[in-house]
């Protein structure tokens, strides 16, 4: 190790986390077209949706308390893990299972058709993918910081190269799953998108299991994740006022980063549907999986991370860098620009005509640069201000923002035009998809004007 480069133990994390990433996203990229095909109407797909991917990201509370207190982040890891392999192995059950619902022909739901047992793989599938990911998910980035001394100027740039690892596997996973993406015709298909899912989840898991000894160390050399944290320092150590500030600073930005998620996660939902019914998806003659669209966001992280780290860095050395704080509200704003673009293309079009993909890619462009500025930072804040024996639960609370942005998600999903009459909270007629997009565009535009307002606070109560 040397003071530029990176301890190898990251590299570990991140392959590890590529891996198990790959898995999430590979599964959820054809989760939404599978429950639709056979299962559910789009809007249950939706409320499902919502409910899996929010209780995902609410599990790390007790997965991050569990750790601190009990197991350590490694023994935590390698349960998750493993809870999630099940997981993906019980959904590949349910679509092995799983009957065609919906005849060719007559194009109607087929009442004599049955597909209780698929349904009942798959909610048990779903409970083991949270709670393993309630173990895995927090522990893993807390790993990231504890490599590093508390001062260590790397960790910004630690969590971004971990967070390229996150997206290599968010590229790869829904790319992989994808080619095995079956229809109402032929559902069982779908069984082959998640076993790939499972696969690479048990690699994760055996990954880290065989080197995890080797590599996972502190600056000092020694091992880190061993055991529990929490005991002897809360009897040492009750909190101090600056601690109590900071994590007061870390609740307050979660409370912001909802919005953020909320809007963001419509990919795998109704910017899915629209994918799927609104935009033509031809390239030269080839028709690309509506799925593949989930990679966009992952595969412009992969190219723009170096990129955003360049413009922090020059920015830097002018003494114009943008606080942690500030750069979370350009995050919100990037994700309002994004909605704004498309909410612009599909203004006045016919609810049956396709549009170009060039508005699609162009959010996911947008909305990526929002992501960089906001994710990977938001991970190195939550590591340098929690106290070491809360780390892990400290994790827990920043993605649990997530897991209320995700129950949103799929609320707000709902409202995605299909004829019937909608509105948001009986305030606001949703009637086409201009208007549906401009929720979002007012959404996450009044949180980033809110946070940039209120950010000098915020890095007032960092430092002190
Ligand atoms: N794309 C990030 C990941 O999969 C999102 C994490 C978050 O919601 O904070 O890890």
């Amino acid at each position: 190790m040397t003071q530029q480069g990176h301890p190898k133990g990251l590299y570990l994390l991140f392959v590890t986390e590529m891996a198990e990433r790959f898995s999430y996203y590979g599964m959820r990229a054809v989760f939404t077209l599978y429950m639709v095909a056979a299962l559910f109407t789009m809007d249950a797909a939706s409320e499902i949706y919502g409910y899996y991917t929010g209780l995902v990201y609410l599990t790390p509370l007790l997965g991050g308390y569990v750790a601190d207190r009990y197991w350590g982040n490694r023994r935590s890891i390698v349960v998750g893990g493993l809870l999630m392999a099940v997981g993906q192995l019980l959904l590949f059950l349910s679509a092995s299972v799983v009957q065609p619902a919906i005849s060719e022909a007559e194009g109607v739901i087929d009442p004599a058709v049955d597909n209780q047992l698929a349904i009942i793989f798959m909610m048990s599938g779903l409970f083991f993918l949270i709670l393993g990911n309630g173990f895995f998910k927090p522990n893993i980035s807390t790993m990231v910081g504890s490599l590093y001394a508390p001062d260590d100027k790397r960790k910004d740039s630690a969590f971004t190269i971990f967070y390229m690892g996150i997206n290599v596997g968010a590229t790869l996973g829904p790319l992989a799953c994808g080619i095995f993406e079956g229809n109402y015709l032929n559902p069982t298909y779908f069984r082959w998108a998640f076993l790939c899912a499972a696969i690479a989840m048990l690699v994760s898991t055996l990954v880290f299991w065989l080197l995890k000894n080797k590599y996972l160390r502190d600056y000092q050399g020694q091992p880190v994740g061993t055991g529990p944290t929490h005991h002897e320092q809360v009897q040492k150590h009750p909190l101090t006022r600056k601690e109590k500030q900071h994590i007061a600073v870390i609740f307050i930005i979660a409370a912001f980063v909802i919005f953020f998620w909320a809007a963001y996660e419509q990919a795998g939902v109704s910017l899915t549907y629209f994918a799927d019914q609104q935009t033509d998806r031809h390239i030269f003659g080839w028709e690309m999986p509506t799925s593949y669209f989930q990679s966009f966001p992952a595969i412009f992280v992969v190219l723009l991370a170096p990129v955003m780290n360049l413009v922090w860095e020059t920015l830097g050395r002018f003494g114009h860098e943008p606080s942690s704080v500030l750069k979370q509200a350009f995050g919100l704003a990037f994700l309002s620009l994004g909605y704004l673009l498309i909410a612009y293309g599909v203004k006045d079009i016919d609810p049956a005509a396709k549009v170009s993909m060039f508005w699609l890619t162009g959010l996911y462009f947008l909305h990526t640069l929002g992501e960089l500025s906001l994710s990977p930072i938001g991970l190195s804040l939550v590591s340098r201000l929690s106290p070491k024996h809360l780390a892990s639960l400290m994790m827990g609370i920043w993605f649990m923002s997530t897991a209320v942005s995700n129950m949103l998600a799929g609320q707000l999903a709902t409202l995605y035009p299909d004829g019937s009459s909608k509105s948001l909270f009986g305030l606001v007629e949703i009637t086409s998809l201009h208007d549906f997009f401009m929720v979002f565009v007012v959404m996450s535009g009044i949180a980033a004007i809110a946070l940039a307002c209120i950010s000098p606070v915020l890095n007032r109560m960092m430092k002190e």
